[in-house]
This record gives C-alpha cells, structure tokens and sequence, in this order.
C-alpha cells in the first residue's frame, strides 16, 4: 500500500470541496438563468402604467388588462 502524507490528503480534500462547491453554484447559476428567461418571456410590464402582468402567448405585442395598451414583449429589460 502506497504512503499518503496529512498535507495531500488535506490538499485533495480542499480540492474535493473547492469542486463540490463550484459545480453546485454553476448549476445553480445555469437554474437562475432559466428561470429568468422564463419569467422574462412571459411576464410584461406596461409602458404606460407599470402594470405588471403574464401574456403565455408568442405574440410580440401583449395587451395590457388594466389600461389596454399594446406592448412590445422585447422592451422589457428587468421586472
Ligand atoms: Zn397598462
């Protein structure tokens, strides 16, 4: 059987934790950007009186419930 010394096997379980650590925030990264594809792709926010409402359709233009106004789906930028 091979010798291992403390420092390598302290140094391959910061790395073994340092790995778990990374892969758990780049998934939960790639998470959040879905989601906030998602929610940006159905929910609009009226240009006229900030009404913030959910149009589920692939149309470009979303009317708005409250005042009626049509708006565009690629001008909303953050909710
Ligand atoms: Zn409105």
């Amino acid at each position: 059987m091979f010798r291992v010394s403390l420092e390598s096997i302290i140094a391959i379980y910061l790395a073994v934790i340092l790995c778990g650590v990374f892969f758990v925030w780049v998934a939960a990264e790639i998470f959040r950007r879905g989601r906030e594809h998602r929610r940006r792709k159905y929910f609009v926010i009226c240009s006229i009186c900030d009404h913030v409402f959910e149009d589920p359709s692939e149309n470009d233009l979303a009317e708005c419930p409250r005042c009626g106004t049509m708006n565009e789906r690629g001008k909303v930028l953050e909710i």
